[in-house]
């Protein structure tokens, strides 16, 4: 963050012995006369320069004004944030009450989630019989889509009260517009996409993971000064929470003043993606098409494989930049994770950024004219040949074995 310039050099005390500079990873350090100098273009205020110098000329200012909205001292609890769609709540909650649910008992401490919309009391219920303590529901016309300024507005609100100290969202189109607005309002760190969750024994505080340089390494990163902890976790990651109708737990109804509810967007209308087949995200099978499919016309192949056994289409991103499928449709780092009962890769070569949202699949079929694609090291069966004699025969054969 550029406008926290809050490292110095302390000039009295800098012997210009460079010590400092090997050992900025940034290239931030720099000589200026026999003094040294910080480029603030480059510095990322890491700090890995004030260890090392012997002479104690690094200072790391603490700026007024950057201290989180909810104190580490007063931090506890954790909380998930609900989705839902027409005041019904939408399974990726589920998924983060599990999760949460599993990180409460081990901090022992109470799972709340927060449900806004404009009718959610009778879904507040729900969330109560999959494993939340507490459900804090507002209820307003406003907040019946979302909408970033007053979603944004009226959590940060509620959090200052309750102040939690682990936030759990899910890495939709919804957490991903939200949550950095939460961070920014808050003062806190944020980390997206986990794919592993879990509490440090020692020092209690949430470690979360989550793929990093392109999927080639897992990162943990502790969010060690500033509270609430918050991550967001892909849709699918995790498995839902199961239903107990018997639970029991408190719903606390927040009124919030309409200052906060005040935006400057006028939400029109809500056009859905009109899909032949499944969503992708809930299909429990998926064909998947990559650039072996050779065109756009040649979708329709994968179409009907996937129709013919009530599937949903997928893709690599290749056939997805190249404008032959949407975007809803694409699995991977950047596209949607998926775990569905089977997916079948037709002409997916398998690089780690498309495996990343598929590998956790129940069953992998892979067809690819190649034996040495990297597809065929997570696939549980393989077929080797052509895309074009494979699919119809098996489409075939699906169908008369229906008759
Ligand atoms: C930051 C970043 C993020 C990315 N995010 C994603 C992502 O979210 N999702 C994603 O998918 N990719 C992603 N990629 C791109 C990824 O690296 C690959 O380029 C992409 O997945 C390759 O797509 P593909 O397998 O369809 O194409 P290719 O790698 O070109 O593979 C085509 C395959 O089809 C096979 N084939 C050809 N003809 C036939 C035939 N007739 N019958 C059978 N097999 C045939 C070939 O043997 C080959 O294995 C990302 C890349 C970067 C750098």
């Amino acid at each position: 963050m550029k406008v926290l310039k809050s490292i110095r050099i302390l000039e009295d005390k800098c012997v210009g012995c460079r010590a400092c500079l090997d050992a900025c990873p940034y290239n931030a350090l720099y000589m200026q006369g026999k003094k040294v100098k910080i480029d603030y273009d480059k510095c990322t205020l890491c700090g890995a320069c004030i260890s090392k110098c012997k002479f104690e000329a690094i200072e790391m200012q603490k700026q007024a004004g950057f201290e989180s909205a909810v104190s580490l001292k007063e931090a506890m609890g954790v909380w998930i944030l609900a989705e839902q769609k027409n005041n019904k709540v939408q399974s990726v909650s589920y998924e983060l009450l599990n999760k949460g649910r599993e990180l409460a008992d081990e901090l022992k401490v109470d799972l709340t989630a927060v449900l806004l919309g404009s009718s959610v009391k009778q879904e507040a219920q729900c969330l109560i019989h999959r494993g939340a303590d507490k459900v804090i529901i507002v209820e307003n016309t406003i907040l019946n889509h979302y909408q970033s300024g007053p979603y944004s507005a009226v959590i940060t609100e509620i959090i200052k009260k309750y102040k939690p100290e682990i936030i759990l969202a899910g890495a939709t189109t919804i957490g991903r517009s939200l949550v950095p607005r939460l961070a920014i309002k808050l003062n806190t760190g944020l980390t997206a996409d986990c794919t592993a969750l879990e509490i440090d024994k020692k020092s209690k505080l949430l470690l979360q993971t989550r793929p990093a340089f392109g999927g080639n390494i897992m990162a943990t990163i502790m969010c060690q000064k500033h509270r609430p902890q918050m991550a967001t976790v892909r849709h699918k990651v995790f498995a839902e929470a199961k239903e107990d109708e018997n639970r029991k737990g408190e719903i606390i109804e927040e009124k919030v003043s309409s200052e906060l509810l005040n935006t400057d967007i006028i939400l029109k209308d809500i056009i859905e993606e009109i899909e032949e087949t499944v969503n992708i995200t809930e299909a429990d099978i998926i064909v998947a098409a990559g650039r072996g499919i050779g065109s756009r016309e040649n979708i329709t192949l994968i179409e009907e494989l996937a129709k013919a056994l009530n599937g949903a289409v997928g893709a690599s991103r290749s056939i997805v930049d190249a404008g032959w499928v949407p975007y809803s449709h694409q699995v991977g780092q950047t596209g949607r994770t998926v775990c569905p009962k089977l997916y079948i890769a037709c002409g997916i070569s398998g690089q780690i950024q498309h495996l990343v949202g598929m590998q956790s699949s129940d069953v992998i079929i892979a067809i690819n004219k190649n034996p040495d694609a990297p597809i065929f090291k997570v696939a549980n069966y393989g077929v080797v040949g052509d895309l074009f004699k494979i699919i119809p025969a098996l489409i075939k054969s699906i169908q008369s074995s229906s008759e």
